[in-house]
């Protein structure tokens, strides 16, 4: 037999998007679910390198950009969550760093320190002298400068997870294959759960879709193109090393874009990872993983000669950013909700950046309003959904990946 139920809001996807608003959802008043198909975060979220920037990654052309002005009040916004004193509690989460560095392997462009040091970038960006520098950058071979930012990294499983707690019981694990869309002739969607044990049709005044690279099927399933997505992938290099330095920072090369990030992360046996973004994977998108590490160690080698990486294991992640679509594929500034073209009750968004998930709340939350969807007063009885276990947290790349020694030939 089937049963029924009506949410107010119903969001599909528990990545960091999918989560934040949710929280921001329950804290208002609605009567609201999540449907997650995997493992929270699974996708891009704990795949991500855990920065809240504030937009002076954006910059490096010497001169503020509309996405480093978009981005610049994040790592407050952030900071107040994480005191519980924000829009959404993150109390429960762990913060890797407090800061992020910046640096050049020789000496930055003069109009770039400049820039650095004007009025325009006041209290994002410091300079740090030499008595200052961390431990791996007080050996007496590093020659270039090196610069702090107010960015903040966070621990992405325990944000994930302190957002999941904070909404408990509704968040569901929903795969695939038991999850049936259909759209009746009112052009209003509906989803209907089907397992074993039964059936549950969920009717919601709005379905919003955050499930990142998922989003494109699910469109496709209710005959919708639009809003479109555009994949950019990555393919990130993991390193884990005998040496005591967690380090987070962006080195600097000739591109408007960092040559090199990186993050470290803690991984489940006990051991850290360094996981190297930037120019690198981007670049490294179609290499096969042994010539990528090859290159990885020739990058690491070059900018940090002091580093000891003969015991080092490696792994690589090919991996997606999911966003809304682009002229020329460039990289949106903002965080994006959009309405579908054909389905009255049905939005899609993309953050476009972790960082971004608070206004893509706060975006949605506006949207509702001016759609006079306001919260319920009766409560729903969530009870039919008893029927599917709620949804974990994804384990992270470097909990998953085959780590190796460093390829044998090529060097
Ligand atoms: C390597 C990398 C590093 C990054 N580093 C940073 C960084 O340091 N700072 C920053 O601000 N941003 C960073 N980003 C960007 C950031 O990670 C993403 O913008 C953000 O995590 C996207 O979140 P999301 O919730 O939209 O998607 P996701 O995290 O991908 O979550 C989507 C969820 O939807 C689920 N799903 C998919 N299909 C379905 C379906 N049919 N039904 C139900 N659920 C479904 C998936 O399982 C997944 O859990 C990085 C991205 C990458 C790839």
């Amino acid at each position: 037999m089937s049963q029924h139920i009506q949410l107010d809001i119903a969001i599909i996807g528990g990545g960091i998007a999918g989560l934040w608003l949710i929280n921001r959802l329950q804290n208002a008043g609605y009567q609201c679910a999540l449907f997650e198909a995997h493992a929270l975060g699974g996708d891009q979220s704990v795949a991500s390198q855990g920065m809240i920037h504030g937009g002076i990654k954006y910059t490096l052309s010497g001169t503020l950009t509309g996405a480093s002005e978009a981005i610049a009040d994040m790592p407050a916004h952030w900071q107040d969550c994480l005191a519980g004193c924000g829009d959404v509690d993150l109390r429960g989460a762990n913060v890797l760093s407090d800061h992020f560095y910046m640096w050049s392997s020789a000496s930055v462009t003069s109009k770039l320190t400049t820039f650095f040091a004007s009025k325009a970038t006041r209290g994002r960006v410091d300079k740090v002298k030499a008595q200052d520098r961390p431990p791996i950058f007080q050996h007496r071979d590093f020659k270039g400068q090196l610069y702090k930012l107010v960015d903040i990294v966070l621990d992405v499983p325990s944000v994930l997870q302190t957002l999941a707690s904070n909404v408990e019981g509704r968040v569901y694990q929903l795969p695939k294959q038991q999850a049936h869309w259909t759209k009746d002739d009112q052009n209003t969607c509906q989803l209907t759960v089907k397992t074993d044990q039964g059936e549950v049709n969920i009717r919601a005044r709005q379905f919003i879709f955050t499930a990142g690279q998922g989003n494109a099927e699910l469109l496709q399933q209710l005959g919708e193109s639009s809003p479109e997505m555009q994949i950019r992938p990555l393919q990130q290099v993991m390193v884990k090393l005998n040496q005591p330095y967690g380090f987070y920072g962006h080195c600097l090369g000739t591109d408007k874009t960092p040559r090199l990030t990186i993050s470290s992360h803690p991984c489940s046996d006990g051991s850290w990872v360094w996981y190297l973004g930037g120019s690198l994977a981007e670049k490294g998108v179609d290499q096969d993983p042994d010539t990528l590490i090859r290159q990885a160690h020739r990058e690491l080698s070059n900018l940090m000669p002091w580093l000891d990486l003969s015991d080092a294991q490696w792994a690589t992640l090919p991996v997606n950013r999911a966003e809304p679509k682009q002229q020329n594929m460039i990289r949106p500034d903002k965080a994006f909700i959009g309405q579908a073209e054909h389905c009255t009750n049905l939005s899609v968004a993309w953050p476009t950046k972790l960082t971004l998930a608070p206004n893509l709340a706060t975006e949605a939350l506006e949207q509702l309003q001016q759609r006079g969807i306001q919260p319920s007063d009766a409560k729903t009885d969530l009870s039919p959904l008893d029927l599917l276990p709620q949804a974990t947290v994804a384990k992270s790349p470097w909990d998953l990946a085959d780590f190796r020694p460093f390829p044998a030939t090529g060097l």
